[in-house]
């Protein structure tokens, strides 16, 4: 199975071929987190936490079920989600007089409660987050880490005293996103979804989208302003310095497991995974290559190395199995490790480590005598090109067109559009594409004519086939 060829008969392999995940378990779109897959995610959440409490964000952690009537206040957000959500209808063999929600996310769980904790400005701005499970009854077919039915993702919710202050938040969001994404070598595309794919609720919906190697993107995430919408219903309101009552204005922020998904898709190979350096569970894995007659020698010279990286903080393994090397090789290529360093007898008298890239292949020498340092920089150097190769395999993706005759399937297509929703309907009914939306935060001098009406228009949008 290739990447080239098909591409999601290649991820499903790989994802079963690294042991990242276990789909055996008896619920549809519930998987089994194995070790090896769990280490990564755990690694991205060690990131995101960092991030969110370094802005001042609390860790909090809320019920997992919601009172119907609780679920039901904005009206908006439970059309948008009636359909996908799971019931708890019984407990015992009592039927329950008011049914629970098992959370698909967590608004109408924590805004209850934001109300009796927000009182006066002095509580504002209120910046809280949890990373836990949420469930979603997905109808389509399922598929590792990109569409499971429970979905481990973090929420950032945000109370505000004004519309400006939400906006940001939103900024700060942006920032923590780009610092996220260099991390996992991710490219990504931010975009203000139409007002019929804006989050059930919100205000405007800023998508995050990343390309994959098919042309179909995926979102791996969202941020909202709410504005009021669900402050009102809620009832989350603060005294203001003049002694009025006005409602909060509020952003939520979220990125689920398929940050995951989307590092394999963008970044495995047809030998296995390809780990950015900063989630890989081990970043350098040590082979000693030795004969009868050095091995002892070879073997005390790894031990001694492996130590040495790893008290420079590398996440490192010396693999001393009683395997031959190139058995070896082909294990640590599957899991994607970033960098095989290869010490033997020739090694040693020369002074060096032979190193050899997994994202490009490439072979060199680091000093032994300064091998922590030697290391540390080819790991910067792969993290470096494997998003500079993301990013223009993206790039190479967007495909500028002026007429619907000009549609082309699996690309990111970038087309003039009058704003009327009437057009934007026509197009992704005759395209079978999804508008992405505007570019976020990127002011364009563009000139051009509504692909659908031929109206001139300043609003250039994108528009893709979603994974
Ligand atoms: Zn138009």
């Amino acid at each position: 199975m290739q990447k080239k060829e098909d591409f999601n008969e290649w991820y499903n392999g790989i994802v079963e071929k690294a042991n990242l995940s276990d789909k055996r378990y008896p619920v549809k779109g519930m998987n089994v987190w194995t070790p090896y897959g769990w280490r990564i995610m755990r690694m991205i959440d060690t990131y995101i936490r960092e991030e969110l409490d370094g802005t001042g964000h609390d860790e909090v952690c809320f019920p997992l079920l919601i009172p119907e009537t609780e679920f039901k206040k904005e009206k908006d957000h439970i059309k948008g989600f009636d359909s996908e959500v799971f019931w708890v209808t019984h407990a015992g063999e009592n039927e329950l007089d008011v049914r629970l929600v098992v959370r698909p996310t967590s608004e109408t769980a924590m805004y209850p409660m934001f109300s009796l904790w927000i009182r006066s400005h002095q509580d504002l701005p209120l910046k809280v987050y949890q990373i836990v499970n949420a469930f979603r009854y997905e109808t389509k077919q399922t598929r590792a880490f990109i569409r499971v039915r429970e979905i481990h993702f973090f929420e950032s919710h945000t109370c505000h005293d004004s519309e400006e202050d939400a906006q940001r938040q939103i900024e700060e969001d942006v920032a923590i996103l780009s610092r996220i994404a260099r991390r996992l070598c991710l490219p990504y595309i931010l975009s203000v979804r139409t007002d019929w794919d804006r989050f059930p609720g919100a205000h405007y919906t800023v998508g995050i989208d990343t390309v994959m190697p098919n042309g179909r993107t995926l979102q791996i995430g969202s941020i909202h302003h709410y504005r009021t919408n669900f402050s009102e219903p809620y009832g989350i309101s603060f005294e203001d310095s003049d002694g009025q009552r006005r409602f909060v204005h509020q952003t939520t922020y979220g990125m689920s497991e398929r940050l995951l998904g989307a590092v394999i898709g963008v970044h495995a190979d047809d030998k296995g995974l390809v780990m950015p350096p900063d989630i890989a569970s081990f970043q350098a894995v040590i082979i000693p290559i030795f004969s009868k007659n050095n091995a002892e020698e070879v073997m005390a010279a790894c031990a001694a190395l492996r130590d040495e990286l790893a008290a420079e903080g590398i996440r490192v393994k010396l693999d001393d199995r009683d395997a031959r090397p190139g058995s070896k090789y082909y294990d640590w290529e599957i899991k994607g490790v970033p960098l095989r360093l290869e010490l033997g007898g020739r090694d040693i008298e020369n002074g060096v480590v032979t190193f050899v890239r997994r994202d490009t292949g490439e072979k060199g020498t680091i000093d032994i005598a300064s091998a922590a340092q030697g290391t540390g920089l080819v790991l910067e150097m792969i993290a470096e090109s494997m998003l500079e190769a993301a990013a223009s395999i993206q790039g190479s993706y967007i495909t500028d067109i002026e007429d619907m005759d000009s549609v082309v399937k699996e690309r990111i297509l970038r087309f003039g559009w009058c704003g009327d929703p009437a057009c934007g309907h026509a197009f992704e009914e005759r395209s079978d594409m999804k508008i992405l939306g505007h570019r976020y935060g990127q002011a364009e001098a563009y000139e051009g004519r509504c692909i659908i009406c031929g109206k001139p228009t300043g609003k250039r949008v994108l528009a893709a086939n979603a994974m």
